[in-house]
């Protein structure tokens, strides 16, 4: 069953939709048409997708092949495992349902309280936060119309690794956005406003449309997993200090989490003994990427806190 309480999964967006191409792979599918907005020019394949689309044909994917797919629907509580199964209350409008489920995948994103409710320790204070926010534009006249750009904010913002981006997403359009700490969360559409004003080539463009989220700035979760619980992407913490990204770490936590439920249920039950692998298997991939890009962004924050600029910051990896 996959639950979801959005009306219409996959909206609204709150993402610049970056990501690499092997995520297809991941998900055992070919891009379908509409999925892939543009193909960056970059170092590594990246694409932008159309996030929205992609993310319901998958739903619609998965209740093909015989998923109950419920949008609307919220995870309110979760009651303790006993041994086999945990009660899980779902709310549908003024409807609650309870699930007894064989295992459930947190897979909530960054506000998750669901592995909270677990008994996880996902609590996230407000320095271990940070907003973002970004205009969908269009009829802009970009330089280069297929690159994506990250430039630091300027003093007396906080540099690295805040960072305000430009990501082309089809002709003449972008997602331009920014990323600052969560305590200046509220004046974060002002600084956008007042960056895209100083810049001509932006400044003529139109706002379609306003993306705003959190992105955490905490390491990810040691323990992603408890009785009759695995946590998946987001929720997990499992995205990228440096930019935000999490989009491809999140598809390939869940992947390994469905692996690693069904072998569970194969054994008997998904106990957090049976569902230990989960973290083991994702040490070689998620684990070891964050690890290095975690000391990457330690070392940069330390580079700009002693006043180096933020390419002598970002070329010291
Ligand atoms: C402004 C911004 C820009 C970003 N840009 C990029 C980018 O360009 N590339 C990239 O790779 N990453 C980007 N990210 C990060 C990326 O969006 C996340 O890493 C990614 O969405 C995590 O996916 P997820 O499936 O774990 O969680 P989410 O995408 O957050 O999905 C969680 C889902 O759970 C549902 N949900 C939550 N609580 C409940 C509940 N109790 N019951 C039922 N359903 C529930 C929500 O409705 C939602 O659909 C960006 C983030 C922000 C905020």
């Amino acid at each position: 069953m996959l639950v979801d309480s959005r009306k219409v999964i996959g909206s609204p967006i709150r993402c610049g939709e970056v990501t690499q191409t092997w995520i297809f792979k991941l998900l055992d599918q070919e891009p379908r048409p509409g999925w892939v907005r543009l193909e960056l020019e970059a170092k590594g394949p990246l694409v932008v997708l159309d996030r929205a689309r992609f993310e319901l044909e998958l739903s619609l994917i998965a209740s093909a092949a015989g998923v109950t797919v419920m949008s609307s629907t919220t995870l309110v509580a979760i009651g303790p495992f006993d041994g086999q199964r945990r009660p899980a209350t779902l709310e549908h409008g003024n409807e609650r349902t309870l699930v007894n489920a064989r295992c459930i995948i947190a897979a909530d994103g960054v506000s998750s309280l669901t592995a909270r409710k677990a008994g996880l320790n996902t609590r996230l204070p407000l320095s271990a936060i940070g907003s973002g926010v970004a205009y969908q534009m269009t009829q802009l006249s970009l330089a280069h119309p297929r690159r994506m750009t990250m430039e630091p904010l300027l003093p007396p913002w906080p540099a690295y690794p805040y960072y305000f981006w430009t990501i082309p997403n089809g002709p003449a359009q972008a997602n331009v956005g920014l990323y600052v700490p969560g305590r200046e969360g509220s004046r974060a559409q002002a600084l956008l406003d007042s960056i895209i004003a100083s810049q001509p080539h932006l400044a003529r463009g139109r706002k379609d449309a306003i993306v705003v989220g959190m992105i955490p700035e905490a390491r990810p979760l040691e323990v992603p997993f408890a009785d009759g619980l695995l946590v998946c992407g987001g929720a997990a913490r499992f995205l990228d200090p440096n930019t935000g990204g999490g989009i491809s770490s999140a598809i390939l936590s869940g992947r390994v989490a469905a692996e690693v439920v069904l072998e569970a249920f194969a054994l008997g039950a998904a106990t957090a003994d049976a569902l230990r692998p989960y973290r083991r298997r994702l040490e070689p991939t998620v684990y070891r990427t964050l690890k290095t890009r975690w000391r990457f962004h330690d070392s940069t924050v330390d580079f700009a806190r002693r006043g180096l600029p933020w390419k002598e910051a970002r070329d010291a990896k």
